[in-house]
């Protein structure tokens, strides 16, 4: 018998890059398809001719149709970035700036940071090539200060203006200038206040404010005008259209399914409990569906999402199928996209979300909504001068905003942990925050751009005059402001520079003087994020949370960072022994392996990881600025002396006197207030200290504190304390 023939199959097998190009068409049409689906996709046209018939637009759309993604995609299609000019789209919040602009990059099909970019405060995606520009508020308002005129864009939106933030409102006085400046020749018009003779010349001449320089740049030449556009989320766009000379306002038809809303029958003592019991009632007994839970803070999530994990253990192998996703705006931001992606097949989503996800961010998926009911809110006393976040009851808006959120893609259920007849009682819609927040940084930029009359400016919604005043007083006590109220040359400029609290901002400046800068950068950077320490959320006893009661503990913490003296030098342990563990182990940052080891030494040592990595960043970012700025940056090495005289004189507001209760009485507030448990001083016995953080909940505590020489006071400001004793 001869050879048996073997049959052969002939198989394609497919090159690893073709199978990622196919699954990348896939993404690309799904894409494509979800734009073409959304309501404000069949009025492209119609929106575009309306942005050029009229100079300022507002645009109201229900959240989730389109508006942030869209219109800035039409309006580069339109050819509004002609000649290089960009468009320029602001958000109350960083998370939302970060992961629109991903999308949109997406969208486009471009990498990050080139057509499309983002530019928060510390983190900076963008290049020369940019044109459609994702940023918070406050970020822009920084812009002007270099460029007082915004000359680089040709559009600029003004994206949840409803959320009424204290920079949209000041940014809404600030672009109606611009505005009416680009509209006419410059060389005829200064912006705001810089001083010319009749001639057109400008008077201040040697004035090295780069917003002379600008002007100069442009003496003679015609800007193109600017186009505004307003978008909001509700439905009153009156407030803005009068504000703006009777501005034309469009609406956007959206689409919303109906929302069943359920209310508690009794009042709930602990809301954080009443969530999670909820969570998982919705888990065993609705349909599939995501679930998006609103809550106050990067603390609240963390400790519900270790509750959840904790109950899950608890349950049968497949009633496990449940994924959570936390959502708040300190979140690492490679870490935000997570929020996006499907839970996997058979599982449920939930999301964990602060107020971001009321209308900055639309999440797919969303068929069921748990809201408590409250949220963190700014809030300001003007005449004690002090600043605090507070959780407060939501407004009806926002308890609407939020069940909404539950019939984007189909018929939902919100569950509000609350009776019924509380509702009644929520105010209609929430304060603006100009209302009830310190103005000193506002009011230092504004000087910084040559607005001399704070008092007159063009506020949409004018702040008290109380609290104006209390806020130049506080500039001319740190030094920013002359006694004639006049921006101070260098200190208030510098001052001005820095995207930090004005208090701050002067802490690194005196901290060049007293030697101590390396130490106050880390201080500085550390303050700017949530709580480092975790602190367990049942407050079983303070005892656990207070680092100072890890020393008899090695037993659950393997090292101890405290400090004797207080949270300041505390903070700098914790920071230094991070550098080492990296520096002796050779890690790198950015490199996965790598931040796991580190996340694993952070929760060995009770530290909260993201916090920790967040304040890297603004480490060194800030580093940065200083350098820029010529400060001297040196360290005090082992005179803690010297670093703490210096915290005394730059926080001389925030000193407090132990009274005889054992409490403590704030100087200049003459609030008397408890030292917060999480402090490592929560049980000292020193009779004059410093603090950085003014809590408000049962009590009236303050975070962060310090202990100082009384004497430093009158010694180191004796401006303030000298004349009082
Ligand atoms: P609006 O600004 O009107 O509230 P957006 O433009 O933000 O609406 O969102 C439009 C749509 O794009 C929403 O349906 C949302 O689900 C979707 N979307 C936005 N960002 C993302 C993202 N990062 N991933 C997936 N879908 C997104
Ligand atoms: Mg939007």
């Amino acid at each position: 018998t001869g050879a048996s023939t073997q049959k052969y199959e002939k198989v394609i097998i497919e090159s690893d890059a073709e199978v990622v190009l196919k699954v990348l068409q896939q993404r690309r049409q799904k894409i494509l398809e979800q734009r073409k689906s959304l309501p404000i996709a069949s009025v492209e046209k119609r929106l575009i001719e309306e942005v050029q018939k009229h100079d300022i637009l507002i645009i109201v759309g229900e959240t989730g149709s389109g508006k942030t993604t869209q219109i800035p995609q039409f309006l580069f299609n339109a050819g509004f970035c002609r000649d290089g000019k960009s468009i320029g789209i602001t958000q109350p919040r960083r998370v939302a700036a970060v992961t629109v602009a991903k999308r949109v990059a997406e969208e486009c099909g471009v990498e990050l940071g080139q057509k499309v970019g983002y530019s928060i405060r510390f983190e900076d995606v963008t290049s020369s090539s940019t044109r459609i520009k994702y940023m918070t508020d406050g970020l822009l308002l920084r812009e002007a200060l270099l460029d007082p005129f915004l000359s680089k864009y040709s559009v600029i939106i003004v994206d949840e203006a409803h959320e009424r933030t204290v920079h949209t409102d000041v940014l809404l006085g600030l672009l109606k200038k611009v505005q009416n400046v680009r509209s006419k020749n410059v060389e005829d018009h200064t912006l705001v206040g810089h001083k010319r003779a009749s001639n057109g010349t400008i008077l201040e001449k040697e004035n090295t404010d780069p917003g002379v320089s600008v002007l100069k740049q442009f003496q003679g030449r015609k800007l193109p005008p600017l186009k505004l556009i307003i978008m909001s989320a509700s439905l009153d766009a009156r407030v803005f259209s009068e504000y703006l000379g009777g501005a034309r306002a469009v609406h956007i038809q959206g689409r919303q399914f109906p929302v069943d809303i359920f209310y508690t029958v009794d009042p709930q003592t602990d809301y954080l409990d009443s969530a999670i019991v909820t969570i998982f009632q919705i888990h065993s007994n609705e349909a599939s569906g995501d679930i998006l839970v609103f809550l106050t803070g990067q603390e609240e999530i963390e400790s519900v999402e270790k509750q959840i994990q904790e109950n899950l253990k608890q349950l049968r192998e497949e009633d496990r199928k449940m994924i959570t996703v936390p959502i708040f705006s300190s979140l690492p931001s490679e870490q935000q996209m997570r929020v996006f992606a499907p839970a996997p097949p058979g599982f449920r989503k939930v999301i964990l979300a602060t107020n971001i996800a009321e209308t900055s961010v639309t999440i797919p998926g969303i068929k069921y909504v748990i809201d408590p009911g409250v949220v963190k809110a700014r809030s300001y006393d003007p005449v004690r001068g002090m600043e605090s976040l507070v959780v407060v009851p939501t407004s009806k808006a926002q308890a609407l905003q939020r069940s909404g959120r539950a019939g984007r893609e189909g018929p939902g259920k919100c569950f509000r942990l609350y009776p019924e007849s509380e509702f009644e009682k929520l105010e209609d819609s929430t304060k603006p925050e100009i209302k009830r927040c310190n103005l000193s940084n506002v009011i230092l930029q504004l000087k910084a751009l040559g607005v001399d009359d704070v008092f007159g400016f063009d506020f949409i919604e004018k702040p008290s005059r109380a609290a104006i005043k209390k806020s130049v007083e506080e500039l001319i006590l740190l030094g920013a402001l002359t006694d004639e109220c006049k921006l101070s040359d260098p200190v208030g400029r510098q001052m001005a520079r820095l995207p930090l609290d004005p208090i701050y901002s002067k802490a690194l400046i005196l901290a060049s003087q007293f030697n101590c800068l390396e130490e106050m950068l880390i201080v500085v950077a550390m303050l700017s994020v949530d709580s480092i320490f975790y602190e367990p959320r049942e407050k079983l006893d303070e005892a656990l949370f207070n680092p100072l009661f890890l020393i008899g503990q090695s037993r659950t913490a393997k090292k101890c960072f405290t400090s004797p003296e207080g949270d300041h030098l505390t903070l700098i342990n914790v920071y230094r022994a991070s550098n080492d563990f990296m520096e002796t182990r050779k890690l790198q940052v950015g490199n996965n392996k790598h931040e796991k080891v580190l996340r694993k030494w952070c929760r060995e040592n009770f530290i909260n990881s993201r916090s920790l990595r967040l304040a890297r960043d603004i480490h060194s970012q800030i580093r940065g600025h200083v350098e820029q700025m010529g400060l001297c940056i040196s360290s005090c090495g082992d005179d803690t002396l010297q670093f703490h005289r210096c915290l005394a004189a730059a926080f001389f507001l925030n000193a407090a006197l132990k009274q005889p209760d054992g409490k403590y009485r704030a100087l200049a507030s003459g609030e008397v207030v408890s030292i917060h448990p999480s402090s490592v001083l929560f049980r000292t016995k020193a009779d004059c200290i410093i603090f950085n953080e003014f809590v408000k909940t049962s009590d009236k505590y303050i975070r962060n504190v310090t202990i100082i020489d009384g004497f430093w006071l009158t010694e180191l400001a004796p401006h303030y304390y000298a004349k009082e004793e």
